[in-house]
Protein backbone atom coordinates (compact mmCIF):
# COMPACT_ATOMS: atom_id res chain seq x y z
CA UNK A 1 0.00 0.00 0.00
CA UNK A 2 2.75 2.77 -0.62
CA UNK A 3 1.43 3.06 -3.95
CA UNK A 4 1.19 7.39 -4.73
CA UNK A 5 -1.68 8.74 -2.71
CA UNK A 6 -3.51 11.89 -4.86
CA UNK A 7 -4.01 14.48 -2.97
CA UNK A 8 -4.88 16.58 -6.02
CA UNK A 9 -8.46 17.69 -4.82
CA UNK A 10 -7.47 18.30 -1.05
CA UNK A 11 -4.72 20.62 -2.19
CA UNK A 12 -7.52 22.26 -4.44
CA UNK A 13 -9.77 22.80 -1.47
CA UNK A 14 -7.22 23.50 0.86
CA UNK A 15 -6.13 26.77 -1.51
CA UNK A 16 -9.50 27.76 -1.45
CA UNK A 17 -10.32 27.75 2.03
CA UNK A 18 -6.78 29.46 3.10
CA UNK A 19 -9.03 32.39 1.05
CA UNK A 20 -11.70 31.68 2.97
CA UNK A 21 -10.61 30.65 6.89
CA UNK A 22 -7.24 31.32 8.87
CA UNK A 23 -5.16 28.58 7.66
CA UNK A 24 -8.12 27.20 5.87
CA UNK A 25 -8.97 25.41 8.88
CA UNK A 26 -11.66 25.66 11.52
CA UNK A 27 -8.97 24.76 14.62
CA UNK A 28 -5.28 24.87 13.82
CA UNK A 29 -3.68 21.74 14.39
CA UNK A 30 -5.65 20.58 11.32
CA UNK A 31 -3.33 22.98 8.68
CA UNK A 32 -0.41 20.39 9.40
CA UNK A 33 2.12 23.34 9.81
CA UNK A 34 3.85 20.71 11.94
CA UNK A 35 4.36 17.79 9.66
CA UNK A 36 4.31 17.79 5.94
CA UNK A 37 1.88 17.83 2.92
CA UNK A 38 -1.47 18.75 2.96
CA UNK A 39 -4.64 18.07 5.21
CA UNK A 40 -6.72 15.53 4.19
CA UNK A 41 -10.19 17.01 3.14
CA UNK A 42 -12.53 14.63 4.59
CA UNK A 43 -15.34 12.93 2.53
CA UNK A 44 -16.74 10.79 5.15
CA UNK A 45 -15.46 8.25 7.97
CA UNK A 46 -16.37 4.88 8.13
CA UNK A 47 -15.60 2.93 11.37
CA UNK A 48 -12.05 3.13 12.12
CA UNK A 49 -11.34 4.76 8.60
CA UNK A 50 -11.22 8.52 7.52
CA UNK A 51 -12.27 8.58 3.57
CA UNK A 52 -10.97 11.75 1.66
CA UNK A 53 -11.75 13.96 -1.32
CA UNK A 54 -9.21 12.19 -3.37
CA UNK A 55 -10.67 8.66 -2.31
CA UNK A 56 -7.92 7.70 -0.41
CA UNK A 57 -8.67 5.54 2.83
CA UNK A 58 -6.67 5.90 6.23
CA UNK A 59 -7.05 4.13 9.66
CA UNK A 60 -7.89 6.57 11.82
CA UNK A 61 -6.03 7.04 15.29
CA UNK A 62 -7.09 10.35 15.59
CA UNK A 63 -10.97 10.09 15.84
CA UNK A 64 -11.90 13.78 15.93
CA UNK A 65 -9.21 13.87 19.09
CA UNK A 66 -11.15 11.91 21.17
CA UNK A 67 -14.67 11.52 21.01
CA UNK A 68 -15.06 8.57 18.76
CA UNK A 69 -14.70 5.74 21.08
CA UNK A 70 -16.81 3.58 18.92
CA UNK A 71 -15.13 5.14 15.35
CA UNK A 72 -17.20 7.27 12.71
CA UNK A 73 -20.46 6.57 12.10
CA UNK A 74 -22.02 3.56 14.53
CA UNK A 75 -25.34 2.31 13.92
CA UNK A 76 -26.01 3.13 17.72
CA UNK A 77 -25.17 6.98 17.18
CA UNK A 78 -26.16 7.51 13.77
CA UNK A 79 -29.88 6.22 14.48
CA UNK A 80 -30.18 8.15 17.92
CA UNK A 81 -29.36 10.99 16.03
CA UNK A 82 -31.29 10.89 12.85
CA UNK A 83 -34.23 9.84 15.28
CA UNK A 84 -33.86 12.73 17.36
CA UNK A 85 -33.70 15.32 14.68
CA UNK A 86 -36.80 14.28 13.04
CA UNK A 87 -38.19 15.20 16.84
CA UNK A 88 -36.27 19.01 16.59
CA UNK A 89 -32.56 19.82 16.81
CA UNK A 90 -32.75 22.53 20.22
CA UNK A 91 -35.96 23.53 22.63
CA UNK A 92 -34.35 26.25 24.56
CA UNK A 93 -36.18 24.33 27.02
CA UNK A 94 -35.33 21.21 29.39
CA UNK A 95 -35.39 17.78 27.57
CA UNK A 96 -35.53 14.09 29.06
CA UNK A 97 -32.59 13.52 27.50
CA UNK A 98 -30.46 15.81 29.55
CA UNK A 99 -31.60 13.89 32.72
CA UNK A 100 -30.51 10.72 31.31
CA UNK A 101 -27.08 11.84 30.06
CA UNK A 102 -26.80 13.55 33.66
CA UNK A 103 -27.08 9.67 35.28
CA UNK A 104 -25.40 8.11 33.05
CA UNK A 105 -22.28 10.63 33.61
CA UNK A 106 -23.12 10.38 36.93
CA UNK A 107 -23.38 6.90 37.20
CA UNK A 108 -19.62 6.91 36.75
CA UNK A 109 -18.16 10.48 37.66
CA UNK A 110 -19.87 10.12 41.42
CA UNK A 111 -17.39 12.69 42.28
CA UNK A 112 -20.04 15.39 40.22
CA UNK A 113 -23.00 15.86 42.57
CA UNK A 114 -24.59 18.38 40.28
CA UNK A 115 -23.09 19.28 36.85
CA UNK A 116 -24.04 21.82 34.04
CA UNK A 117 -23.96 20.93 30.13
CA UNK A 118 -22.28 23.03 27.93
CA UNK A 119 -21.38 23.47 24.29
CA UNK A 120 -17.19 22.64 24.17
CA UNK A 121 -14.35 21.24 26.88
CA UNK A 122 -13.62 25.28 26.52
CA UNK A 123 -16.71 26.31 28.23
CA UNK A 124 -16.70 24.02 30.84
CA UNK A 125 -13.49 24.69 32.06
CA UNK A 126 -14.09 28.34 31.60
CA UNK A 127 -16.96 27.75 33.72
CA UNK A 128 -15.32 25.78 36.39
CA UNK A 129 -13.23 28.56 36.70
CA UNK A 130 -15.91 31.22 37.26
CA UNK A 131 -17.31 28.72 39.94
CA UNK A 132 -14.27 28.03 41.71
CA UNK A 133 -13.39 31.47 42.17
CA UNK A 134 -16.90 32.47 43.67
CA UNK A 135 -16.59 29.70 45.86
CA UNK A 136 -13.32 30.19 47.21
CA UNK A 137 -13.70 34.15 46.89
CA UNK A 138 -9.98 34.08 45.83
CA UNK A 139 -8.79 34.79 41.84
CA UNK A 140 -5.45 32.77 41.70
CA UNK A 141 -5.55 29.61 39.03
CA UNK A 142 -2.99 27.14 39.02
CA UNK A 143 -2.25 24.98 36.19
CA UNK A 144 0.54 22.84 34.27
CA UNK A 145 2.76 23.53 31.62
CA UNK A 146 1.91 22.07 28.34
CA UNK A 147 -1.87 21.49 29.75
CA UNK A 148 -4.27 22.55 27.74
CA UNK A 149 -7.87 23.59 29.16
CA UNK A 150 -8.99 25.14 26.00
CA UNK A 151 -8.61 28.64 24.58
CA UNK A 152 -10.59 30.96 27.05
CA UNK A 153 -7.99 33.95 27.67
CA UNK A 154 -7.17 33.16 31.52
CA UNK A 155 -6.55 29.60 30.63
CA UNK A 156 -4.09 30.38 27.52
CA UNK A 157 -1.19 30.42 28.98
CA UNK A 158 1.49 27.66 28.42
CA UNK A 159 -1.33 26.02 26.89
CA UNK A 160 0.42 22.23 25.06
CA UNK A 161 -0.21 20.91 21.67
CA UNK A 162 -1.80 23.44 19.26
CA UNK A 163 -0.27 26.93 21.13
CA UNK A 164 3.32 24.58 21.52
CA UNK A 165 3.13 23.16 17.76
CA UNK A 166 2.68 26.52 16.73
CA UNK A 167 5.55 28.02 18.22
CA UNK A 168 3.38 30.68 20.67
CA UNK A 169 4.13 31.26 23.60
CA UNK A 170 1.15 32.78 24.64
CA UNK A 171 -1.11 34.59 22.18
CA UNK A 172 -1.65 37.91 21.27
CA UNK A 173 -5.26 39.25 22.31
CA UNK A 174 -5.18 37.66 25.62
CA UNK A 175 -4.69 40.92 27.73
CA UNK A 176 -1.40 40.49 30.39
CA UNK A 177 -4.18 41.28 33.09
CA UNK A 178 -6.44 38.60 32.14
CA UNK A 179 -3.53 36.05 32.66
CA UNK A 180 -2.07 37.79 35.72
CA UNK A 181 -3.78 35.55 38.35
CA UNK A 182 -2.93 32.07 36.27
CA UNK A 183 0.10 30.28 37.64
CA UNK A 184 1.99 28.06 35.39
CA UNK A 185 4.50 25.40 37.09
CA UNK A 186 5.80 22.31 35.69
CA UNK A 187 4.29 18.65 35.54
CA UNK A 188 5.16 16.23 37.71
CA UNK A 189 7.12 18.17 39.47
CA UNK A 190 5.72 17.75 43.57
CA UNK A 191 8.38 20.71 44.89
CA UNK A 192 7.02 22.83 42.74
CA UNK A 193 3.42 22.40 43.96
CA UNK A 194 3.83 22.61 47.56
CA UNK A 195 6.55 26.33 46.72
CA UNK A 196 3.36 28.08 44.77
CA UNK A 197 0.96 26.91 47.52
CA UNK A 198 3.02 27.98 50.09
CA UNK A 199 3.61 31.10 48.57
CA UNK A 200 0.54 31.93 47.77
CA UNK A 201 -2.02 29.33 49.02
CA UNK A 202 -4.32 31.73 50.65
CA UNK A 203 -5.03 33.67 46.83
CA UNK A 204 -5.42 30.11 45.15
CA UNK A 205 -8.79 29.38 43.77
CA UNK A 206 -7.84 26.04 41.97
CA UNK A 207 -5.79 24.14 40.24
CA UNK A 208 -6.47 22.74 37.24
CA UNK A 209 -4.96 19.58 35.56
CA UNK A 210 -4.87 17.10 33.58
CA UNK A 211 -4.70 14.47 35.16
CA UNK A 212 -3.22 12.35 32.53
CA UNK A 213 -1.58 14.85 30.36
CA UNK A 214 -2.51 14.50 26.32
CA UNK A 215 -2.06 17.86 24.96
CA UNK A 216 1.34 17.57 24.72
CA UNK A 217 1.68 13.96 23.66
CA UNK A 218 0.29 11.06 26.33
CA UNK A 219 2.37 11.91 29.93
CA UNK A 220 1.37 10.05 32.88
CA UNK A 221 1.22 11.53 36.32
CA UNK A 222 3.81 10.19 38.78
CA UNK A 223 3.05 7.94 41.25
CA UNK A 224 1.30 9.52 43.86
CA UNK A 225 1.50 12.61 42.13
CA UNK A 226 -2.63 12.99 41.69
CA UNK A 227 -3.00 12.14 45.46
CA UNK A 228 -0.36 14.86 46.57
CA UNK A 229 -2.41 17.61 44.42
CA UNK A 230 -5.49 16.55 46.18
CA UNK A 231 -3.53 17.13 49.95
CA UNK A 232 -2.02 20.21 48.75
CA UNK A 233 -5.27 21.56 47.96
CA UNK A 234 -7.43 20.72 50.40
CA UNK A 235 -4.82 21.87 52.97
CA UNK A 236 -5.00 25.34 51.24
CA UNK A 237 -8.48 25.52 50.63
CA UNK A 238 -8.11 25.44 46.87
CA UNK A 239 -10.72 23.58 44.37
CA UNK A 240 -8.92 20.62 42.73
CA UNK A 241 -10.14 20.36 38.91
CA UNK A 242 -9.74 17.36 36.65
CA UNK A 243 -10.06 18.53 33.35
CA UNK A 244 -10.87 14.64 31.79
CA UNK A 245 -12.49 16.82 28.79
CA UNK A 246 -10.07 14.36 26.76
CA UNK A 247 -9.18 11.50 29.43
CA UNK A 248 -12.87 10.98 30.31
CA UNK A 249 -14.53 7.44 29.54
CA UNK A 250 -11.23 7.04 27.78
CA UNK A 251 -8.45 5.85 30.19
CA UNK A 252 -11.14 4.21 32.14
CA UNK A 253 -15.02 4.15 31.97
CA UNK A 254 -14.88 6.39 35.21
CA UNK A 255 -12.28 8.67 33.94
CA UNK A 256 -8.95 9.23 35.32
CA UNK A 257 -10.69 9.82 38.76
CA UNK A 258 -11.74 5.89 38.67
CA UNK A 259 -8.46 4.51 37.53
CA UNK A 260 -5.91 6.88 40.34
CA UNK A 261 -9.01 6.64 42.97
CA UNK A 262 -8.53 10.64 43.21
CA UNK A 263 -11.85 12.25 44.11
CA UNK A 264 -11.67 16.21 42.44
CA UNK A 265 -13.92 19.07 43.48
CA UNK A 266 -14.75 19.17 40.28
CA UNK A 267 -14.25 17.60 36.58
CA UNK A 268 -14.90 19.07 33.15
CA UNK A 269 -15.61 16.50 30.32
CA UNK A 270 -16.51 16.70 26.75
CA UNK A 271 -15.55 14.73 23.37
CA UNK A 272 -16.70 11.23 24.13
CA UNK A 273 -19.79 12.53 26.26
CA UNK A 274 -21.13 14.20 22.95
CA UNK A 275 -20.86 10.66 20.88
CA UNK A 276 -19.05 13.00 18.46
CA UNK A 277 -21.07 16.34 18.28
CA UNK A 278 -20.35 19.13 20.21
CA UNK A 279 -20.62 19.14 23.90
CA UNK A 280 -19.03 19.88 27.14
CA UNK A 281 -19.82 19.61 30.81
CA UNK A 282 -18.92 20.69 34.42
CA UNK A 283 -19.79 19.70 37.76
CA UNK A 284 -18.64 18.59 41.32
CA UNK A 285 -19.26 19.01 44.68
CA UNK A 286 -22.96 20.36 45.32
CA UNK A 287 -22.16 22.87 47.23
CA UNK A 288 -19.54 24.28 44.60
CA UNK A 289 -22.13 24.09 41.87
CA UNK A 290 -25.46 25.35 43.77
CA UNK A 291 -23.60 28.91 43.06
CA UNK A 292 -24.58 28.25 39.58
CA UNK A 293 -27.53 30.36 38.35
CA UNK A 294 -30.40 30.07 38.85
CA UNK A 295 -29.30 28.37 41.93
CA UNK A 296 -26.88 30.92 42.35
CA UNK A 297 -24.91 34.16 41.08
CA UNK A 298 -22.64 32.95 39.10
CA UNK A 299 -23.69 33.36 35.95
CA UNK A 300 -22.93 31.14 32.99
CA UNK A 301 -25.76 30.10 30.24
CA UNK A 302 -26.14 28.44 26.73
CA UNK A 303 -28.84 29.21 23.90
CA UNK A 304 -27.98 25.32 22.81
CA UNK A 305 -26.43 23.80 25.70
CA UNK A 306 -27.72 20.09 26.43
CA UNK A 307 -28.76 20.30 22.96
CA UNK A 308 -30.73 17.35 22.32
CA UNK A 309 -28.98 15.94 18.91
CA UNK A 310 -25.52 16.36 21.36
CA UNK A 311 -27.03 14.35 24.40
CA UNK A 312 -29.08 11.88 22.23
CA UNK A 313 -25.89 11.02 20.84
CA UNK A 314 -23.39 10.92 23.74
CA UNK A 315 -26.44 8.57 25.19
CA UNK A 316 -26.07 6.16 22.29
CA UNK A 317 -22.65 6.33 22.59
CA UNK A 318 -22.61 5.27 26.24
CA UNK A 319 -25.48 2.70 26.31
CA UNK A 320 -23.57 0.84 23.03
CA UNK A 321 -20.32 1.42 25.51
CA UNK A 322 -22.31 -0.54 28.23
CA UNK A 323 -24.26 -2.95 26.22
CA UNK A 324 -21.11 -4.36 24.23
CA UNK A 325 -17.18 -4.73 25.37
CA UNK A 326 -16.37 -1.29 23.27
CA UNK A 327 -14.25 -0.17 25.53
CA UNK A 328 -12.92 -2.85 26.09
CA UNK A 329 -12.22 -3.69 22.22
CA UNK A 330 -10.89 -0.40 22.09
CA UNK A 331 -8.27 -0.74 24.73
CA UNK A 332 -7.13 -3.86 23.01
CA UNK A 333 -6.68 -1.63 20.02
CA UNK A 334 -4.19 0.97 21.76
CA UNK A 335 -2.39 -1.63 23.66
CA UNK A 336 -1.33 -3.74 20.32
CA UNK A 337 -0.71 -0.56 18.46
CA UNK A 338 1.43 0.88 21.26
CA UNK A 339 3.39 -2.22 20.99
CA UNK A 340 3.20 -2.16 17.69
CA UNK A 341 4.97 1.70 17.00
CA UNK A 342 7.92 0.30 19.58
CA UNK A 343 8.61 -3.03 17.47
CA UNK A 344 8.56 -1.51 14.33
CA UNK A 345 10.66 1.47 16.04
CA UNK A 346 12.73 -1.14 17.71
CA UNK A 347 13.24 -2.97 14.58
CA UNK A 348 14.47 -0.05 12.68
CA UNK A 349 16.53 1.15 16.23
CA UNK A 350 14.90 4.52 16.27
CA UNK A 351 14.65 5.38 20.27
CA UNK A 352 10.85 5.69 20.49
CA UNK A 353 9.24 5.40 24.07
CA UNK A 354 5.31 4.57 24.26
CA UNK A 355 2.82 4.34 26.25
CA UNK A 356 -1.08 3.14 26.55
CA UNK A 357 -3.50 4.00 28.87
CA UNK A 358 -6.70 2.51 28.23
CA UNK A 359 -8.31 3.77 24.74
CA UNK A 360 -5.11 6.17 24.57
CA UNK A 361 -1.95 5.45 23.67
CA UNK A 362 1.18 7.56 22.42
CA UNK A 363 4.86 8.12 21.12
CA UNK A 364 7.43 10.15 21.20
CA UNK A 365 10.83 9.85 19.46
CA UNK A 366 13.28 9.63 23.03
CA UNK A 367 15.24 7.21 24.51
CA UNK A 368 13.66 7.70 27.87
CA UNK A 369 10.31 8.30 29.91
CA UNK A 370 9.04 11.88 29.74
CA UNK A 371 7.40 13.78 32.25
CA UNK A 372 7.19 17.38 31.51
CA UNK A 373 6.58 19.68 29.04
CA UNK A 374 10.49 20.59 28.96
CA UNK A 375 11.15 16.93 28.84
CA UNK A 376 8.56 16.33 25.74
CA UNK A 377 10.42 19.16 24.03
CA UNK A 378 13.33 16.75 23.58
CA UNK A 379 11.90 14.64 20.83
CA UNK A 380 12.65 14.72 17.85
CA UNK A 381 9.68 17.06 16.02
CA UNK A 382 11.47 16.46 12.29
CA UNK A 383 11.38 12.77 13.16
CA UNK A 384 7.79 12.27 13.71
CA UNK A 385 7.20 14.82 10.76
CA UNK A 386 8.93 12.38 8.22
CA UNK A 387 6.92 9.28 9.75
CA UNK A 388 3.77 11.01 9.68
CA UNK A 389 4.23 11.31 6.24
CA UNK A 390 5.46 8.27 5.49
CA UNK A 391 2.32 6.99 7.25
CA UNK A 392 -0.36 8.61 4.91
CA UNK A 393 1.37 7.06 1.96
CA UNK A 394 1.00 3.75 3.39
CA UNK A 395 -3.25 4.60 4.87
CA UNK A 396 -2.08 5.21 8.15
CA UNK A 397 -3.61 8.30 9.98
CA UNK A 398 -1.95 9.97 13.03
CA UNK A 399 -2.57 13.16 14.95
CA UNK A 400 -0.80 16.14 12.25
CA UNK A 401 1.60 17.14 15.77
CA UNK A 402 4.03 15.21 17.94
CA UNK A 403 2.39 16.49 20.77
CA UNK A 404 -0.59 14.89 20.74
CA UNK A 405 -1.93 11.58 21.99
CA UNK A 406 -3.32 9.30 19.55
CA UNK A 407 -6.94 7.10 19.99
CA UNK A 408 -8.36 3.99 19.56
CA UNK A 409 -12.10 2.80 18.87
CA UNK A 410 -14.08 -0.65 19.27
CA UNK A 411 -14.30 -0.32 15.34
CA UNK A 412 -10.13 -1.06 15.41
CA UNK A 413 -10.15 -4.52 15.44
CA UNK A 414 -7.28 -6.75 15.52
CA UNK A 415 -7.04 -7.02 11.85
CA UNK A 416 -7.68 -3.32 11.18
CA UNK A 417 -4.27 -2.97 13.99
CA UNK A 418 -2.49 -5.79 11.79
CA UNK A 419 -2.55 -3.36 8.89
CA UNK A 420 -1.72 -0.82 10.51
CA UNK A 421 1.08 -2.65 12.77
CA UNK A 422 2.83 -3.60 8.77
CA UNK A 423 2.21 0.39 7.90
CA UNK A 424 4.72 1.26 10.98
CA UNK A 425 7.65 -1.79 10.14
CA UNK A 426 7.57 -0.38 6.99
CA UNK A 427 7.74 3.26 7.47
CA UNK A 428 9.86 3.43 10.67
CA UNK A 429 12.30 0.98 8.10
CA UNK A 430 12.17 4.08 5.65
CA UNK A 431 12.65 7.21 8.02
C1 LIG B 1 -10.08 19.25 23.87
C2 LIG B 1 -9.79 19.73 25.24
C3 LIG B 1 -10.37 20.88 25.77
C4 LIG B 1 -11.19 21.82 24.92
O1 LIG B 1 -12.35 21.22 24.45
P1 LIG B 1 -13.08 21.89 23.17
O2 LIG B 1 -14.33 21.10 23.05
O3 LIG B 1 -12.12 21.72 22.04
O4 LIG B 1 -13.30 23.31 23.50
C5 LIG B 1 -10.16 21.20 27.09
N1 LIG B 1 -9.40 20.43 27.86
C6 LIG B 1 -8.80 19.31 27.40
C7 LIG B 1 -7.99 18.48 28.33
C8 LIG B 1 -8.97 18.94 26.07
O5 LIG B 1 -8.33 17.86 25.61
Amino acid sequence: MTDTVSTARSEDLFAEAQGLMPGGVSSPVRAFKSVSGVPRFIERGEGPYLVDVDGNRYIDYVLSFGPLLLGHAPDAVTQAITEQAAKGTSYGAPSPLEVRLAHQIQDRYPSMERLRFVNSGTEGAMSAVRAARAFTGRNKVVKFDGHYHGHADLLLAKAGSGVATLGLPDSPGVPAAVTADTLVIPFNDEAAVREVFEREGSEIAALLVEPIAGNMGLVRPRDGYLQMLREVTETHGALLVFDEVMVGFRVHPGGAQALYDVTPDLTVLGKVIGGGLPVGAYGGRADVMKLVAPDGPVYQAGTLSGNPLAMAAGLALLGEVDATGAWEAAAEAARTTAEAVQSAADAAGVPVVTDAVGTMFGFFFNDRSLFSFEDVQTSDKAAFSRLHGLLLERRVYLPPSPFEACFTSSAHTPDVVETAAEAFQSAFAAL
